[in-house]
């Protein structure tokens, strides 16, 4: 026998879909070092650049001061560390809602939190486009999946008039994202509410890429759309805008109190770093000061900058700050132009991943630019410029 996978990894090379790690010597933020050479980084989550940001580094600093770096074990067994509580409590205050549980990141708030909410009788509804911890989640819950396509709401419709006309009795559970991932658009959040009501169905939705940027202190869109209270399993991470790590889940006491007996990801896994809890708090508070809210108005007047600089492109933007986002796709379609595309501005200077299947669809392969507040003008008009260079050569790359 030879090397172990050799073949497989041999196939995903030959279909440009093999992925490998690339080594940053540096923290994270606008720049970063990858194999000693500096890039301007247009491929982080980091939308306020908080991640290496003095309020979180001394907030980290003070938490491993008072309460060390591990956590010992699961919060049902050793105890539950004040930061930990704090910043639950903080998640709710801001989000508005009765009560809040934090998970070790988002990842683990989705696989533990959808097979607690949904079992074998019940009835899941995804979008087609959610995050793989949801899909994972939903499937790990052993419910009757149902999928309908992006933002389709007819379609929807046609699922939850199924769901409750054979399953009369049982959950149905619809899953979302404020903000997806990969498009950087935004879900019908008001018409999803109105079909949740309807059908007498749960709402999940997932704000991973929406806190910190959309609503007053970037609270995110249920906030924006003053729908709060119509959705009754908001999640979040700790890990992208508030540039931390983690992920929550926020809703009504029982929800939570259901959750930390049955969410498998919470209860057999070790605490996050109180220090981590410490930050987050940091980020949050900073969040809701006049300092905090003119950060995130930087990051849009970026967003704007990029929006106006790749204008008349290929690009899909939302019409503006009513719809968009800090996530720009360039579909390029084909996987190795994609990667082309992705080195040859790696050349220039700009860090810009490609974004291939599995994370998107085969044959939707593309460049995954996100601006932060961090980012200097001159940076992303020189990306633009880098861009449009690249498509006048490479006519059918982009
Ligand atoms: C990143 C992401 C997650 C996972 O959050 P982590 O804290 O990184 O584990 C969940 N949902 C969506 C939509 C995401 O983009």
């Amino acid at each position: 026998m030879g090397e172990l996978f050799h073949e497989q990894l041999q196939a995903l090379r030959a279909q440009s879909l093999h992925r490998k790690l690339r080594e940053i010597g540096t923290p994270q933020g606008p720049e970063v070092q990858i194999v000693g050479r500096q890039l301007v980084n247009f491929s982080s989550n980091d939308y306020l650049g908080l991640a290496n940001d003095p309020i979180l580094r001394e907030a980290a600093t003070a938490g491993i001061a008072e309460f060390g770096v591990g956590a010992g074990a699961s919060r049902l067994i050793s105890g539950t560390q004040s930061p930990h509580v704090r910043l639950e409590a903080a998640l709710a205050k801001w989000k508005g809602t009765q009560a809040a549980l934090c998970f070790s990141s988002g990842y683990a708030a989705a696989v533990g939190t959808i097979p607690a909410l949904a079992g074998k009788a019940d009835v899941v509804v995804l979008d087609k486009l959610c995050h793989a911890s949801l899909i994972d989640g939903a499937k790990l819950s052993g419910a009757t999946l149902r999928v309908f396509p992006h933002n389709h709401l007819g379609k929807l419709e046609s699922h939850l008039d199924w769901a409750r006309r054979e399953r009369p009795d049982s959950r149905v559970v619809i899953i979302t994202e404020s903000i997806f991932s990969m498009e950087g658009e935004r879900a019908p959040l008001r018409e999803l509410v109105g079909l949740k009501k309807r059908f007498r169905a749960l709402l999940l939705l997932d704000e991973a890429h929406a806190i910190g940027v959309v609503g007053l202190h970037g609270r995110g869109l249920a906030a924006l759309e003053n729908l709060t209270r119509d959705v009754d399993v908001q999640m979040g991470t700790l890990s992208k805008g508030l540039g931390v790590s983690g992920g929550y889940i926020c809703g009504s006491r029982s929800l939570i109190d259901w959750l930390l007996n049955r969410a498998r990801s919470f209860i057999f896994s070790t605490a996050p770093p109180p220090a981590l809890a410490v930050a987050a708090c940091a980020a949050l508070h900073f969040l809701s000061t006049e300092a905090g809210e003119q950060r995130r108005q930087k990051l849009w007047e970026r967003i704007e900058t990029l929006r106006r600089s790749l204008a008349g492109g290929s690009a899909h933007f939302g019409p503006g700050k009513e719809t968009g986002s800090a996530i720009h796709p360039l579909i390029v379609g084909n996987e190795e132009a994609a990667i082309d595309f992705s080195r040859a501005l790696q050349l220039e200077g700009f860090l810009v991943p490609a974004i291939r299947f599995p994370t998107v669809a085969k044959n939707e392969a593309r460049l995954r630019i996100t601006v932060t507040a961090a980012h200097e003008e001159t940076q992303i008009r020189q990306l633009a410029e880098a861009i449009s260079r690249h498509r006048a050569e490479s006519p059918t790359e982009a």
